[in-house]
């Protein structure tokens, strides 16, 4: 794992490893500069299509073609099945979805958000769901960015959580960054202090909840896959989260582990028969119009984050991929 690559990386960025939203103008200069894409880029684009289909083709368009994701409006807490809850905010690519285990014993969260969103944000949106903050014991991190960890210091120091990372992401937060450039530097992050160790294939366990990390390397050092058993209306179902985010642009190392990622991830949520399709940053699986389904369905109606088993292999390989075509794109 070449770790020296990432510290030359620019201070924390968030999770804007490609272009962030920009204007018309700005969008259309950037197209006319841009050049054309190769037979290579090509190829994968087409595979990526076929494996997408129509169920895909909006996942397929933002990630091989098209990465553009302005801020969604905050839709609210909200319940996407019986154990497994959502405090979405304003999600986006630089702001992650925060995830919620009402367990047996206290609350799990999978990635608490920005440091600055835990008040307004976060906090609120545990009591929305009649959750007592004080409750929360355990705290995944899918990556060491800050729009993941920045909370969860607060957390650490309040309620006493306790914090799970994989160990080079740990690392990774804790390499010292250079101030930014320009005297516009931003607030520090506080940093949670070092905890648990999130190992590949090891459950992390709160009461009767478990969710099992699976490493999958290239967004970070310590990007982790997660998968978890979830019940709807009693009827179990199994979750995948890439919670390594994606790659649009990066160093070709990064993106060629991340394509290694992928296919390992595949592997493993073909094991565990997953059948559910979750992302932390579900700026491209359709969530929006799923929350909008989950909102309008009735009694005896599918939940629409379940996509079956083999509509997720599927998820997983068009986002390998584009993976590829975006590894093609960068050679000179
Ligand atoms: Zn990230």
């Amino acid at each position: 794992m070449p770790k020296r690559i990432y510290s030359l990386l620019p201070a924390l960025a968030l999770c804007a490893l490609f272009a962030q939203p920009m204007g018309a103008q700005e969008a259309q200069q950037q197209a006319a500069a841009a050049k054309p894409d190769s037979p290579e880029v090509l190829s994968h684009i087409e595979k990526a299509k076929k494996i997408a289909g129509t169920y895909w083709a909006s996942a397929e368009h933002f990630l091989c073609e098209a990465p553009r994701a302005n801020p969604a409006t905050d839709p609210g807490p909200v319940k996407l099945f019986d154990n497994f809850w959502a405090i979405p905010g304003q999600y986006s690519v630089g702001n992650a979805v925060t995830y919620v285990f009402p367990t047996s014993a206290g609350i799990m969260l999978i990635d608490p958000g920005h440091a600055k969103d835990v008040e307004s944000v976060l906090l609120p949106g545990l009591k929305t769901l009649g959750l007592d903050p004080a409750n929360i014991k355990v705290v995944i991190l899918a990556h060491g960015h800050e729009d993941h960890f920045g909370g969860s210091a607060y957390l650490q120091e309040h309620y006493g959580a306790h914090i799970f990372m994989a160990a080079a992401d740990w690392d990774f937060i804790n390499i010292p960054r250079p101030p930014a450039a320009g005297g516009n530097a931003a607030p520090p992050v506080p940093l949670p202090k070092r905890d648990m160790v999130a190992f590949e294939g090891v459950p992390i366990t709160l009461g009767d909840e478990s969710v099992t990390p699976v490493f999958i390397p290239g967004h970070t050092p310590g990007s982790l896959g997660l998968i978890f058993p979830v019940k709807d209306g009693g009827k179990s179902h199994v979750v995948g989260m890439v919670g390594g985010g994606f790659i649009a642009q990066g160093s070709a190392s990064q993106v060629s582990e991340f394509i290694d990622s992928l296919e390992h991830f595949e592997q493993w949520t073909k094991m565990m028969k997953v059948d559910v399709e979750i992302q932390n940053h579900p700026v491209f699986d359709g969530f929006a119009d799923k929350l909008a389904a989950l909102r309008a369905r009735k009694p005896g109606e599918p939940n629409p984050f379940v996509v079956g088993e083999a509509n997720y292999t599927k998820f997983v390989e068009l986002m390998t991929e584009c993976a590829r075509a975006t590894m093609y794109r960068q050679k000179p």
